[in-house]
Formats: structure tokens, sequence, C-alpha cells
């Protein structure tokens, strides 16, 4: 039996909580099948958390998150709750958790499976078997440097300011983060930035390079510039392995990036923070999607992006390979069978509800593993 994994479970609201009960199935699953046990601990977050205690998310959840090897998050938010304070409504817990636990690192991975490939805004040969991972710095930059406001002027203007600001450490943390995953993929790592009007992007490049020179002399390091990058993600997506950027600029050029491959209902995310003493590094896994309202309690959902965000966490928090790629060829079986939710329904296939997709998942793993 291996050691006990400890695993904070955060289904939140709407469609988080139906999409959450197909990951606890996979952990069911290997808890019976591969003798790998989580010890989990399930609690309340968003507007849940919101009904049952007035806040978004408790201290004393916020210390078992801390305190977990990993917390699985699915999604916050509803209409119910558009009019509560801006402190307590549901995606506050969410930045409590991001900012609490320093997740100063955003995985973002491109995969586009041949199965859905004629679902991409791109041609089928430019986008199938894409697998592009985008780390994105997710607690500094323009998001949260100072000075920042909206003021007015002598002449009665108005002026609104934001501060582009990195240091030198902030931006070494997550470019070794994208070398450490780089060297468990295409070792091949490009750092974007905007060297050619931002002091800011002549540092990043500058720190990149060392951190490159420095700590990781077998991995391809290469630059570019943002625009230019967002139009080759467009263009070329499949020349890129790991991109790794500033928060600003990473929050758009993965949204392009994610586009390539369909709908939100498959898109997996990680958030890493600081690695302790011993290398165990804080963590989240959430699917890129919301809560869903519109197709909230009704069966509806895609579990797959949470399923693989669970993937996530057992490739990055637990070093369990192997498994993950179980759970994803799973998935890759499951699609290249026909079976369908409704935002990825294609003529011909078989549409499924949440339940079944994730039955139909485990239903995989019991044919892989066997
Ligand atoms: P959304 O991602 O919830 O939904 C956008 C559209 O995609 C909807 O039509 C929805 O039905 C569909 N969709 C999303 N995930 C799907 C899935 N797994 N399977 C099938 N279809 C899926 O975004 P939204 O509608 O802009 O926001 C709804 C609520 O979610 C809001 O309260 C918003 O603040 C919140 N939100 C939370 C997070 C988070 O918790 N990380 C992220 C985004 C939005």
């Amino acid at each position: 039996m291996a050691a006990n994994k400890k695993v904070l479970m955060l289904p939140g609201d709407g469609i988080g909580v139906e999409v959450m009960s197909e990951v606890r199935r996979l952990i069911d699953w290997m808890d019976k099948r591969r003798s790998v046990t989580f010890d989990v601990t399930e609690d309340l977050v968003g507007g849940a958390a919101y009904e049952a205690h007035g806040e978004a998310i408790s201290d004393k959840t916020m210390d078992v998150a801390i305190n977990s090897d990993a917390v699985l998050f699915g999604a916050v938010g509803g209409p119910q709750w558009d009019n509560v304070g801006y402190d307590v409504r549901p995606e506050a817990g969410l930045l409590r958790l991001r900012k609490d636990m320093d997740l100063f690192a955003n995985l973002r991975p491109a995969i586009c499976f041949d199965a859905l490939a004629d679902a991409s805004s791109l041609k089928r040969e430019l986008v199938a078997g894409l697998d592009i991972l985008i780390v994105r710095e997710l607690t500094g930059g323009v998001y949260f440097g100072e000075p920042r406001g909206i003021e007015t002027l002598a002449d009665g203007q108005r002026r609104g300011v934001n501060t582009q600001v990195y240091t030198t450490e902030e931006i070494r943390r997550v470019c070794r983060v994208a070398f450490d995953l780089a060297e468990k993929r295409g070792n091949r790592v490009c750092s974007v930035e905007k060297n050619n009007v931002m002091e800011s992007g002549v540092l990043w490049r500058e720190e990149a390079t060392w951190v490159g020179e420095n700590e990781y002399p077998d991995a391809d390091l290469s630059h570019m510039l943002a625009d230019n990058c967002a139009m080759q993600l467009v263009r070329t997506p499949k020349q890129f392995d790991v991109i790794v950027t500033d928060n600003l600029f990473g929050d758009m050029l993965s949204d392009v990036a994610s586009m390539l491959t369909g709908s939100l209902g498959m898109l997996p995310s990680a958030s890493l923070g600081p690695a302790d003493e011993s290398g165990r590094r804080r963590a989240m896994y959430e699917p890129v999607h919301g809560s869903a309202p519109d197709i909230a309690g009704q069966g509806k959902a895609n579990p797959l992006a949470m399923i693989q965000s669970y993937a996530m966490m057992l490739r990055y928090s637990f070093d369990m390979g192997e498994d993950a790629d179980l759970v994803e060829q799973a998935v890759r079986n499951v699609l290249d069978s026909g079976k369908r939710t409704g935002d990825i329904m294609q003529d011909g296939m078989e549409l499924l509800s949440c339940e079944q997709m994730g039955q139909a998942v485990t239903a995989e793993l019991d044919k892989l593993a066997a």
C-alpha cells in the first residue's frame, strides 16, 4: 500500500459538484485497483461556503488546504451570489486559495485529442496531436504591481495606472518550474516577453537566460516576443513544447492556446507554489471552466477537464506519471470510441451524461489495467 497522500477536495458550486463526483469515482477505482490510497478531506468553497459560514472559504478550510499535498478544486460562482459583497463573493475563495498558498506558477496544457481535432477553429493538420504546456506567472506583474489606481489630474482628466513589475527571484522561480516540467517532456522552453519595448521584458529575458545557462544547460531555451508568440500559436502551434511567460501575456496566450483544442469542458489546469525542504510543492488542480449555471444540476457537464486535472495532480504532486498516463489514455480511448458529452457532441456520436462519461472512463481503465 502506497503512503497516504493528503488531498483536499473542494467541489464548490454548480457543475463543480457534478464533475468532482466523477473524480471521486476515479479515486475509488485507484483505491481498489492500483493500491494507491488517498487521504481525502472534502470541504466547502465559494457560494456553498458563503451559505454555510458567510464567507467564501473559512480559515479552517484554508489551514487544511495549506497542509494538504494537493487541492482539487471544482468551480465557484452563480447568479444567486451576484449581489453579495466583493470580499465574500464565491470567487474570493479561489483568489484567497491562490494567494495564501502562494501559487505562483499556473500550468495550462493545450492538448488536442485526435478525436476532437475537427472541433478546433484551426485546420485538423495544424492541431491534431498538439501537446503544449503554457506556464504563466500568477502572483506578480501588472495585475498586482504598485502604484495602481485611477486619479484625477489638475486639468480634470482622469488617468488610470497599473505597473508591470518583476524581481529576479519572481522570474527565476517560474522559469525553474518551466524547465523542470520541460525535462519530463521535450526539454524545450520558449520564454516570452516584450523586451523590445519593456524594461521588465529585458530583465525577464536576462533572468530566463541565466536560469537556462546555469541550472538547465541541457534544455533548449529560445525567446520570443509576446505578439509574435500569439501569431505563432495560431499559425504553427506544434512548434512549441513549454512556453513560460508573465501574468498578463500568460493570461492571453493560454486562452488562445486553449481554444485551439475545442471545448472549455476539456481543459485542465494546475497551479503550483514554492517547494519546501522536502521538495513538496503546494498545488491546486482545477478545470479552466466555471460553474456553468446554465447546465448545472442537469447531468450535462463534461467531467473530462476535471478528470484531466486529477491526472495532472497524479503527475505533478505525486510523481505518479504512469497512473496519469493511464487516466489520459482512458480519456483518449473513450473519445476514440465515439462517446461525447453535449458540449463536444458531433454527428453520429453517442451522447452521454456527466455520470455516464465518468463511468466510461473507469470502464476503459478496467480494460487498460486488465
Ligand atoms: P463557465 O465556464 O461556467 O461557462 C461558459 C459556457 O461553457 C457555458 O455555456 C457552460 O455551459 C459551458 N461549459 C463550461 N464548462 C462546461 C463543462 N464542463 N461541460 C459542458 N459545458 C461547459 O463560464 P461563465 O458562464 O462565464 O461563468 C459562470 C460562473 O462561473 C460565474 O459565476 C463565474 O464567475 C464562474 N467562474 C468560475 C471559475 C472558477 O471557479 N475557476 C472560472 C470561470 C467562471
